[in-house]
């Protein structure tokens, strides 16, 4: 491994490259072993390494730590521990460029957006720097004289991570940053399609660690490899919360499983955002959004764009211009400049995709890209991105299909697209084009978009991290990342102190025992 770190990235490999870049970032020889998991590249399809995977008792193991690593830590005052995460957010700095490359080289994003993916990290580390001085309770008005009541919000122990394979690195900080000045330590059990930039990211912490100075052992683990070992995680007592990113379908196994054994749960899970072009949108605004929204990271984003409801009145001006912009944009090797469309994961997301728009011509879709991309000097699985124009909204269009597939039905009557609109699963994302300011405030008010997050003249994609992040209903009701997301990593107590000497009861009940 060593040995490759003197490859230039220019004219390297993908894998060599890869390789370069794990040495680089001190990722040890002995992640990897010839029988292990093959880490693959979408851009390629070729083998990077194959990665020593977690055993069941390892991972077993690797929880016990990190619950004798919480004990300690919990008692670090939370601004110390808040050191932790500023020392984290200068190697993430540092290794910015690497980090970001390994991104594209292993999950297929363009170079701006696995750079986006590390800047991401960045920012809630930040973030979570200032909050570990912000973990306030309330000091609430009591109904007895001479009493005090108040909470305190205390760390709640181990924090899980699942994440997606689509936010490779982003997903773990959004928790983990937070998690960890909570108090919590942490356990990640990355995709097993991006293992590599999760070996990545825990040398990086590994190294952050290290300048600290000090924190217990076990305070950030990682665990790789498939469903069986995040089941591990998610069946562990010793784990009371646990954050989980990816599918519906993931989210409806784990669910039940923890509310089985009343852990908390943050779900994160699949999204079948909408977006409205109202009759006064300004429409090469919208343009814009919607392309980088559908088109975006391959249609691979749980806020990708995924159904447009277009006005009677604006749709023969727009849609053309749409399906031009579809058949235009530079589709290819994420690593090339002016590249905007990468590669899909794999051959299970091409698949899906060549079904869902067969289901889509068969509902009466007219669809207009789509299939096969082979203009590519490498060998991935890279396709056209389909704008699908559907008489109503039926079959396929009421699911996720984790591919770039945009759905595009005209509306007449706005309560009749806000309805459409919330008839679907999903509840991730929303938004609307318009310049009616009834219309805006409309959307967003409680008779709107049933989303967790509803947007005005931006597309449903690209949230920024000071913002609490999740959906409703088949997303999961989670919230991760800004705003007071940190609450879900903590327990709240209510502390009532009497300082007076007589003891009052609540809603005047008197049990004189006459003592
Ligand atoms: P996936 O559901 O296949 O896998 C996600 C993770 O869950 C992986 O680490 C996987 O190993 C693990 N997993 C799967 N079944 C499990 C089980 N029974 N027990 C424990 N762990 C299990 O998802 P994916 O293909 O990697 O990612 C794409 C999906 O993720 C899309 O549906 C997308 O919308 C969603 N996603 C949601 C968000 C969000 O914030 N809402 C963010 C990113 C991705």
């Amino acid at each position: 491994m060593s040995a490759l770190q003197s490859v230039s990235p220019s004219s390297a490999s993908v894998a060599e490259e890869a390789r370069a870049i794990l040495a680089r970032l001190g990722v040890p020889d002995s992640a990897f072993a010839p029988t292990g998991r093959p880490a693959l590249s979408p851009i390629t399809g070729e083998v990077i390494a194959h990665v020593r995977e977690t055993t069941p008792e390892e991972a077993k193991a690797a929880i016990g730590r990190a619950d004798a690593a919480f004990k300690a830590w919990r008692t670090i005052p939370a601004p110390k521990r808040g050191e932790f995460i500023r020392l984290l957010g200068e190697e993430l700095r540092a290794a910015k460029d690497d980090l970001g490359r390994l991104v594209t080289l292993e999950a297929g994003k363009i170079v701006s957006e696995g750079l986006g993916e590390v800047q991401e990290m960045i920012d809630i580390c930040d973030f979570a720097v200032g909050l570990s001085r912000q973990l306030y309770g309330l000091t609430i008005a009591t109904e007895r004289a001479d009493h005090r009541m108040m909470e305190t919000w205390h760390p709640l122990g181990v924090c899980g991570v699942i994440s997606a394979f689509n936010f490779p690195v982003a997903v773990w900080s959004w928790n983990a940053a937070l998690a960890l000045v909570c108090g919590d330590s942490v356990v990640w059990k990355p995709s097993e399609k991006t293992l590599l930039t999760a070996l990545a990211t825990q040398a990086i912490v590994e190294r952050a660690a290290k300048r600290y100075g000090g924190v217990p052992e076990g305070l950030c683990e990682v665990l790789l490899g498939g469903r069986e070992i995040g089941e591990i995680l998610v069946d562990d007592h010793r784990v009371p919360v646990l954050s989980a990113t990816g599918s519906t379908a993931m989210g409806r196994q784990v669910g039940p499983k923890l509310a089985q054994r009343f852990a908390r749960a943050i779900l994160e899970l699949g999204g079948n955002n909408a977006a409205i072009v109202a009759p006064s949108a300004d429409l090469d605004l919208a343009l814009r959004g919607i392309a980088f929204a559908a088109m975006g990271t391959a249609g691979q984003r749980c806020t990708t764009l995924r159904r447009l409801f277009v006005h009677d009145s604006v749709y023969d001006q727009l849609v053309p211009r749409l399906v031009k912009v579809y058949g235009s944009v530079k589709i290819g090797d994420p690593r090339e400049q002016g590249t905007l469309v990468g590669p899909l994961i794999d051959k299970a997301a091409f698949e899906g995709m060549e079904r869902a728009l067969d289901e889509a011509r068969t509902a009466g879709g007219k669809v207009h890209g789509g299939g096969r991309y082979t203009d590519v000097a490498a060998d991935g699985l890279y396709v056209r991105p389909a704008l699908v124009e559907m008489p109503k909204q039926t079959g396929p269009v009421l699911r996720e299909t984790f591919a770039p597939i945009l759905y595009v039905m005209r509306y007449t009557d706005f309560d009749e697209v806000i309805e459409q609109h919330n008839a679907v699963g999903a509840g991730l994302s929303s938004s609307i084009f318009t310049l009616n300011m009834r219309e805006a405030e409309a959307f967003i008010s409680v008779t709107g978009s049933d989303c967790g997050i509803a947007n005005v003249n931006i597309g449903p994609s690209g949230a920024e991290i000071g913002g609490a992040f999740g959906g409703e209903k088949e997303t999961g009701g989670g919230r991760e990342s800004g705003s007071d997301s940190w609450k879900a990593y903590m327990r709240r107590a209510t502390n009532t102190i009497n300082y007076g000497n007589t003891l009052p009861l609540a809603q005047g009940v008197k049990f004189d025992v006459g003592a």
